[in-house]
């Protein structure tokens, strides 16, 4: 794999959007997983997607609301109040969790590449 270095100027940024995409490839293989046992309005219980290396909260989404998230390359699902304000604006808030979008450049272009559902041409896999 080989991406934990992270250029020099945007290492903050990257390496929270790099985690973003960690935990989001994370989620997705939950998210198949459970789709194997159950199906339904069950809810998945994820990883908070906010970036933070050090964040261990989960957030519950059930599959609608996951799909719906994952819908979007920039869109991730985050604990309340869990957003770096830098970097996303909340599109919608819950309960249990909000929605935000990756709006920082850097990171944004990052995430995007990243996007396990829509695989963009310069994404290697080796
Ligand atoms: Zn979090």
């Amino acid at each position: 794999m080989g991406r934990r270095s992270t250029k020099p100027g945007v290492a903050r940024v990257s390496s929270e959007a790099e985690q973003q995409c960690v935990v989001r490839e994370a989620n997705e293989a939950v998210s198949v997983l459970h789709m194997a046992l159950a199906a339904g309005a069950q809810r998945l219980a994820l990883r908070c997607e906010c970036g933070d290396a050090g964040c261990v909260a989960c957030v519950s989404l059930t599959r609608g609301e996951y799909e719906a998230v994952r819908a979007y390359g920039s869109h991730f699902a985050v604990g309340v109040n869990h957003e770096n304000p830098e970097d996303a604006c909340v599109l919608s808030e819950s309960a249990r969790f909000e929605v935000i979008d990756v709006i920082g450049g850097d990171s944004r272009y990052h995430v995007l590449a990243r996007n396990p559902r829509h695989a963009w041409s310069e994404r290697s896999e080796s």
